[in-house]
């Protein structure tokens, strides 16, 4: 069951994503080359904490870290640790936050220095796929159209749908119903509703869709080693449209390679 949200709870949820959103906008800042995912993790942590919200990834099925910090090649849920990001990396940050008992989730990839005309297409695509999703989260279309709208985005660029990993709804909890695949027809799947509360979350990759789980049983890699790119954001569907909980303030500014608010 697709649990809808009353105005009162997408405004408890919004304010968890506000912390969510002001958290991936520090971390990105912080992001060059020399520093650990691990010091990320905890700056992530103090800065949650600080705000009177919790990191709801820490313990998460035993999740050890508040954020999941994924270079390159790997497409999601990597453990921040000792791994030093690099000059021509791009990392992933997934990060979220629970405030009140709501949730919020959120996810952007950024680049360290210099990169690849590729990577820059991909990051730039993943995010307009993601943008695409949300136009399509309107009241009376299907599910489908948003699973297919990210898809359109990604296969016309040459890109490749991640299929093994989900979107799915938010807000009381982390992980509710429905599932939202990134692919798939249009017109298909349950009727969007008003209260909905979804996590739109694409991930791509440049090379073929294949996916593999490493050693540590948490992180996900491209199995043909080519770079991964993955966007989040915690959307509501209200009467006058979708209304994104996580949008960030570099997002809305129209900060370098950030999209600006539709
Ligand atoms: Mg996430
Ligand atoms: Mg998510």
């Amino acid at each position: 069951m697709i649990v809808r949200k009353s105005e009162a709870e997408v405004r408890r949820i919004a304010a968890a994503g506000t912390i969510l959103a002001d958290c991936l906008d520090q971390l990105a800042g912080a992001v060059v080359a020399g520093i650990t995912t691990v010091e990320l993790d905890g700056m992530a942590e103090e800065y949650i904490r600080g705000r009177g919200g919790l990191p709801t990834f820490l313990g998460y099925r035993g999740f050890p870290g508040s954020i999941c910090a994924s270079p390159n090649d790997m497409v999601v849920h990597g453990i921040p640790g000792p791994y030093v990001v690099a000059e021509g990396d791009i990392l992933s940050l997934d990060v979220g936050v629970t405030l009140d008992g709501y949730v919020a989730d959120s996810a952007l990839t950024v680049p360290v220095g210099e990169v690849g005309p590729e990577a820059l297409r991909l990051l730039d695509v993943t995010r307009r796929s993601l943008e695409a999703a949300i136009g399509a989260c309107r009241i009376g279309n299907r599910l489908g159209d948003v699973s297919h709208a990210v898809q359109e985005v990604v296969e016309a660029a040459g890109f490749s749908v991640v299929r093994s990993l989900v979107g799915h709804g938010v807000g009381r909890e982390m992980h509710e119903e429905p599932q939202i695949p990134n692919y798939g027809p249009a017109g298909k799947g349950p009727r969007l509703e008003e209260g909905m509360v979804f996590a739109i979350e694409p991930m791509v990759n440049l090379g073929d869709h294949d996916v593999y789980v490493g050693n540590d049983r948490w992180s996900i890699f491209s199995t043909d080693g080519s770079l991964s790119a993955h966007f989040e954001h915690t959307v509501a569907l209200t009467a006058s449209g979708p209304r994104v909980l996580t949008r960030r303030t570099s997002e809305v500014m129209g900060g370098a390679g950030q999209t600006v608010r539709a």
